[in-house]
């Protein structure tokens, strides 16, 4: 993809989406790492159903301590590795009041020490609560990358440093959050919704899958230069580069 289409391709997601965040329900950065550390291989539907009881009631490291490993267990239990992100949430709290009076810090090094903390965690907190322009690669955005020809990589932290090099401003902040969202909602694993996507005629994926009840050639127009598929979307031809 070109920096044209790069830039094309978020100005369109940024379009119909000004304000993207986080779907993780968070009380302030202490109960956002909590959410994220939860995450891991869940959906964050799951995580707030567990969270939202528990972040009534805690809302500091101090009162996660409190708590006990025991009850934090059974909070989360109807969440994915409950035993291992119980231990970490305890764990990551005590790290908290020993090391940083209580806050949460604010750089990928500091953050990457905690229990439970890796790149990716590190990544979504430094963007959504310190508003760093940092990607979180996650499953979602690797395919919506690898796909659409935007940042290819064979793994995640090279799509990461791809998206580094070429998502331009001002965009950089929230790009995560589009392509999150553009892979949850649109661009989904087992069957893109291409005939609804915003970015059909960017996307260098073949076939696209056409609307319900259509033949699949209908929409295998979607290609980058192709003015019928923009037309045909009521947008305007791209410039020719
Ligand atoms: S056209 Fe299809 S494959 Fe490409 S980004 Fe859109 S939904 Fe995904």
């Amino acid at each position: 993809m070109n920096r044209e289409h790069v830039f094309e391709f978020f100005r369109r997601l940024a379009e119909e989406n000004p304000s993207p965040t986080t779907e993780l329900e968070y009380e302030n950065p202490y109960t956002l790492l909590v959410a994220v550390v939860l995450s891991a291989q869940a959906t964050d539907a799951s995580v707030n159903i567990a969270t939202r009881p528990l972040f009534a009631r805690v809302k500091t490291p101090e009162r996660m301590v409190a708590l006990g490993e025991a009850k934090v267990r059974d909070v989360i239990k109807t969440i994915g590795l409950f035993n291992t992100k119980a231990k970490n949430v305890i764990a990551l709290s005590q790290a908290l009041i020993r090391d940083h009076d209580s806050q949460v810090p604010g750089t990928r090094e500091e953050l990457e020490k905690l229990p439970g903390v890796g790149r990716k965690t590190a990544n979504v907190v430094l963007n959504t609560a310190f508003h760093q322009e940092t990607f979180a690669v996650d499953t979602h955005i690797f395919r919506v990358c690898n796909r659409t020809g935007l940042a290819p990589g064979k793994d995640v932290l090279k799509v990461e440093l791809r998206l580094e090099k070429v998502v331009p401003q001002p965009f950089r902040l929230n790009a995560h959050h589009w392509l999150i969202l553009h892979g949850r909602y649109i661009c989904k694993a087992r069957k893109p919704e291409c005939w609804r996507c915003p970015v059909i005629d960017l996307c260098r994926y073949k076939p696209k899958t056409p609307p319900p009840g259509t033949k699949p050639s209908v929409a295998r127009t979607g290609n980058p230069r192709s003015s019928a598929t923009r037309i045909a979307k009521g947008r305007k031809p791209l410039l020719q580069s």
